[in-house]
């Protein structure tokens, strides 16, 4: 079904006040919903670092088991031919059994030293481990703080932005996707998150920019949908003078920061 243009410009200023209502929720939440993310993204990432580095440290004390598995091997072997040397039948025997004992004892020595070097790398993975740990701690203390003030926030405001969220929907449903499209765009580009103003003073209640007698009476006709020659946001109505004066001024300059983080 078609709508009139005074049903559009309707539909378009209630989403514009709905919206306007969704950006003061947001802007209460403030950094909060991001902030939380980030820290639950750098946990996952400290909690990634402390396996990997539990997975190195558990293959180097594997390799430090295996190296003195090997001395014990060596160790043994040396006993053995101890014992044979005592039965060797010549010089060349003894010499020789000799020879094996001398590389066992260099076997052991190039293995302890890797070990060594084993238990220093593993000390080192240790202490990364425990300062990861220190800093995952401060992270997830951080995470509780910031989740209970974000969770606090929530409660108070996330009823109310369903709410609005659903009457956002019913109202869109008067606007064409076109309409709807150039309103969004508007919105995105305005510091204050208003695509949908009224006359003031004579003025554009966005830019401020002055709106020729002419095209306020257009507007007051609602025949066809006026938008600001200047900032080109939709001017709905001409505010007479009482109402300017009663009018409060609140989302006149300070939504900039809500609209800003809206993506
Ligand atoms: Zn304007």
């Amino acid at each position: 079904m078609e709508n009139t243009v005074a049903q559009r410009i309707e539909a378009l200023s209630k989403v514009q006040q709905i919206d306007s209502e969704l950006d003061a929720i947001r802007k209460l939440r403030g950094d909060l919903p991001e902030e939380v993310q980030d820290l639950e993204d750098e946990i996952v990432r400290f909690e990634t670092r402390i396996d990997n580095l539990n997975a190195d440290l558990g293959s180097t004390e594997a390799n430090i088991e295996q190296l003195k598995g090997k001395i014990q091997d060596f160790k043994k072997r040396i006993t053995y031919l101890e014992e044979q040397q005592m039965n060797v039948r010549n010089n060349r025997e003894f010499d020789a059994i000799n020879k094996e004992m001398e590389m066992l004892d260099l076997d052991i020595q190039v293995a302890q030293k890797k070990i060594r070097d084993n238990e220093a790398d593993g000390k080192v993975k240790r202490d990364k481990i425990v300062n990861t740990k220190e800093a995952l701690e401060e992270r997830r203390k951080d995470l509780q703080a910031k989740k209970a003030e974000l969770d606090e926030i929530m409660a108070e405001s996330e009823v109310d932005e369903q709410k609005l969220l659903k009457q956002r929907d019913k109202a869109t449903k008067h606007l064409d996707d076109r309409l709807l499209r150039s309103y969004n765009k508007i919105r995105e580009n305005s510091s204050n998150g208003l695509a949908v103003v009224s006359v003031k003073r004579g003025a554009c209640g966005g830019c401020f920019a002055t709106v020729p007698p002419q095209r306020q009476a257009d507007i007051r006709e609602k025949k066809k949908l006026i938008v600001c020659e200047h900032c080109g946001r939709v001017l709905t109505e001409v505010e007479v003078i009482e109402e300017v004066e009663a009018a409060p001024k609140r989302r006149s300059t300070r939504g900039r920061k809500a609209t800003a983080k809206k993506k």
